[in-house]
């Protein structure tokens, strides 16, 4: 009778091969580690070995060369066997002398099959694809089901003042103002920055007819990627332009100035999406199927609003251009809930206490701040004690300074942190990229 020795940490397995009707032909022995198997190879001088690759204690393929080294084992055949089916580990095995490479997991009958052609000669090894294509033959990927694929808000322009490009910007990008915020077929775009344009080539592909764009206000940097939004050159395309009423002209006036020959190839009266322009002020909101958008004053020269998002069941403050704490230069906690000089700043707090995110500017570092009072921008400090009495949980930073490269935001949002760590809040706080998605 031939002996088999059986080597692998699992009991199952051991139990399951010496069970079998085959099993009956066989002096089977059995060891669960290193030092029982290394100890019945002497013992019992088996004439063939099954060993697993990961043997509890030594590796299956040190074994084997053990095995290979010493005379004493001259005939003994080798199986090694292992569920990582990788073909380093399968051909080191044939290279170090294994008879054969089983792949877990195996029916005890090709086992025993196996081990008959062992003892015939021949049993021949297989090449490595062959044997591995059946482990994942019938089975399929795993695809996570995706809850809310289409509710979301999308930063496509998180720059300020100016577009930038070049490889200083790759990490945070360079495209000024746009936000999208989308809830299924509802969209609702803040803002038209340069951001705006590839937003509009991504919108040709979906069957969104009907737009909201809504302005913060008419500086350059949020308007300047107008005429490149793609969508206004469809006809079946119907867009409504919010903005808040301007000091000087309406939004109309300004947007067929832009759209002059002067400065453009196409004017406004020959766009060819149908333009509906609508007023937007303070306290007002604006609903748009399951999203709502709520209007706020922000302290920016010019006529300015910030806004709530209120989408899904998330409720999103968006703040681009606000000046917290004009001409102030002092420390973030010196100024007290009650302080006077916050008190310009209390309607906007407790309009942005409920939020789950504030998205708020901070441009300037408090030493770049000195030279730009009265700019309509934040210094990071100052930004701080907005945040920190709104109570809000969750601080994204947009409105990048054009001068700011990758590394100078990568070494403000350290400031960041400093900042809101001298001043106890606590609060996440993120450094805004395009293309940066926040599920709603
Ligand atoms: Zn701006
Ligand atoms: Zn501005």
């Amino acid at each position: 009778m031939k002996r088999l020795l059986l080597a692998d940490g699992s009991h199952e397995l051991l139990l399951a091969l010496q069970k079998t009707e085959e099993a009956k032909k066989y002096d089977i022995s059995t060891a669960t580690n290193a030092a029982e198997c290394l100890d019945k190879l002497t013992k019992d001088q088996p004439d063939l070995l099954l060993v697993d690759l990961f043997l509890p204690g030594m590796h299956g393929i040190e074994i084997l060369k053990k095995i290979r080294s010493s005379t004493r084992f001259d005939q003994m055949g080798v199986i090694l066997s292992s569920s990582e089916a990788m073909s380093q580990n399968y051909y080191a095995a044939l290279k170090a002398g294994a008879n054969y490479f089983l792949t877990k997991p195996f029916p005890p009958s090709f086992f025993f099959s196996t081990v008959e052609k062992f003892f015939a000669g021949t049993l021949h090894p297989e090449s490595f694809a062959s044997g591995g294509s059946s482990l994942i033959e019938g089975e399929h990927c795993y695809l996570p089901k995706r809850y809310h694929p289409n509710e979301y808000i999308k930063f496509w322009g998180t720059r300020g003042s100016n577009p930038v490009s070049g490889p200083e910007y790759v990490r945070y990008g360079g495209n000024t103002a746009c936000l999208e915020i989308r809830h299924g077929k509802d969209l609702v775009i803040i803002d038209a920055g340069t951001g705006i344009h590839p937003l509009g080539n991504s919108l040709l592909e979906s069957d969104i007819n009907t737009i909201h764009l809504v302005i913060s206000h008419t500086h350059w940097d949020h308007l300047t990627g107008f005429p490149f939004f793609n969508p206004i050159y469809h006809r079946d395309k119907t867009i409504y332009i919010y903005a808040p009423v301007g000091y000087e002209r309406t939004t109309h006036e300004l947007f067929t100035d832009m759209l002059a020959y002067a400065f453009f190839p196409v004017r406004l009266d020959d766009i060819q999406a149908k333009i509906i322009f609508c007023d937007l002020r303070d306290s007002e909101t604006i609903t748009v199927g399951n999203i709502a958008i709520s209007a706020h004053y922000a302290h920016h020269p010019g006529s300015t609003l910030c806004f709530k998002i209120h989408a899904g069941d998330k409720k999103v403050g968006y703040a681009t251009d606000n000046e917290v704490l004009m001409g102030y230069h002092g420390a973030p906690n010196a100024i007290t809930k009650d302080d006077p000089r916050l008190e310009p700043h209390q309607p906007l707090i407790a309009f942005f206490q409920d939020c789950d995110i504030l998205i708020h500017e901070a441009q300037y570092t408090p030493i770049e701040y000195q030279t730009k009072v009265g700019w309509g921008h934040s210094s990071i400090s100052n930004a701080a004690v907005l945040v920190k009495h709104t109570g809000v949980k969750d601080w994204i930073v947009t409105h990048h300074d054009p001068t700011h490269t990758d590394v100078d935001l990568y070494n403000k949002i350290h400031l960041h942190y400093d900042i809101m760590q001298e001043c106890g809040i606590q609060c996440q706080v993120r450094m805004a990229f395009d293309g940066m998605t926040l599920s709603l």
